[in-house]
């Protein structure tokens, strides 16, 4: 699940003996490889499903042009394809109001054939996303944001959905070894999709860890993130962690997408996480990179809710 990498020597973590010397041994972990174990589960999944005569479906619905939301919707279409999950793409022009909006998701909620409704975020300003998320079914928010989900997180109540890219965050964390229990973590980032429910996980009988989160108002947060074993950056806030931020030999799972200029690039730009990989890694017991860590396992997860939903109709 990860790839292991020789660094300077350290006097923590792993230790192996290179040419007569001691070494950490790094964990890069690869979300890629973590999602294809997810998919390839998935896969098992829907096949036992379909058995049964069950074919999951996934309804994602775009509001508006947005480049980015028109490539995230894409890529998800495509992956539900690949696995034999029935796709819907509804994409409604930018000017759609509010009621139209809610019609489809009524619309969607009332067929059967679809399991998971998600609609992309984030909808055009004039757009109330709060009672989007609230029209959907719960039973087919396989975002996990409808405040029925969020109490079932809070609740660990198995039955709920869990925000994907938290979820997909837990499980690099179990497939590259990395102990939660008893662990300081430390979660920056207070937001409904990423930070709080990956800080419910943390602290729920799955993680068992010590969660402290900080956000934009917390003090000397560089002295808080030193004191964490793992630290989970969901900033949006490029390259914003830092060595001197953390302990060494420890876990860092970078949220983060950013785009940053980039001159040798033919796009004019690259991806980077909120920590500034290069000189954090060589600290770290174990880290994802940016990209090809939690990104794969967001669209991953949100497959998995997906077979679970149509799973709890059975
Ligand atoms: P968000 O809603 O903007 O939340 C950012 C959080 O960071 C807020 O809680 C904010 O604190 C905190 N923050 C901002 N500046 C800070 C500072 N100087 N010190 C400490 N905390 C600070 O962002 P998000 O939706 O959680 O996303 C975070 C990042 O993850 C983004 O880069 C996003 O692109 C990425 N992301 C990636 C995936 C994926 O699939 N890999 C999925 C979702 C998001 P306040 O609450 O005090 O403002």
């Amino acid at each position: 699940m990860a790839e292991r990498y020789f660094c300077a020597i350290k006097p923590f973590g792993i230790v192996s003996q290179v040419a007569g010397i001691y070494a950490l041994v790094m964990q890069i972990i690869d979300g890629k490889q973590v999602a294809e174990k997810v998919l390839s589960e998935c896969s098992d999944r829907i096949a036992a499903l379909k058995e049964k005569g069950v074919t999951p479906g996934l309804a994602v619905v775009l509001v508006g042009e947005d480049p980015a939301s028109k490539v995230y919707v894409g890529s998800k279409a495509r992956k539900c394809v690949e696995l034999g999950i029935y796709s819907r793409k509804i994409e409604l022009p930018a000017d759609s109001t509010q009621e139209e909006v809610m019609a489809v998701v009524e619309e969607l909620n009332n067929d059967d054939k679809v399991h998971g409704i998600l609609v992309q975020s984030p909808p055009p300003p004039h757009i109330d996303e709060e009672a989007i998320v609230r029209a959907i079914n719960p039973a087919k928010d396989v975002d996990g944001f409808h405040p029925e989900n969020v109490a079932k997180l809070a609740l660990e109540d198995p039955t709920g959905f869990v925000p994907c890219t938290p979820a997909g965050c837990m499980r690099l964390l179990k497939e590259a070894g990395v102990e939660t229990s008893g662990a300081e973590a430390v979660v920056i980032g207070r937001s409904m999709i990423v930070g709080k429910p990956m800080a419910l996980l943390l602290m729920g009988k799955a993680g068992n860890a010590t969660v402290t989160v900080a956000h934009s108002r917390t003090k000397d947060l560089a002295e808080v993130c030193r004191r964490a074993d793992i630290i989970v950056a969901a900033i949006g806030k490029p390259e914003f962690v830092t060595a001197d931020m953390v302990k060494d030999g420890a876990t860092i799972i970078d949220v983060g997408i950013n785009r940053v200029e980039d001159a040798s690039k033919k796009s004019g730009y690259k991806l980077v996480g909120d920590v500034a990989y290069d000189e954090c890694a060589p600290k770290c017991k174990a880290i994802t990179p940016v990209p090809g860590g939690v990104g794969p396992m967001t669209i991953a997860m949100l497959m998995q809710n997906t077979v679970q939903a149509a799973e709890a109709t059975l």
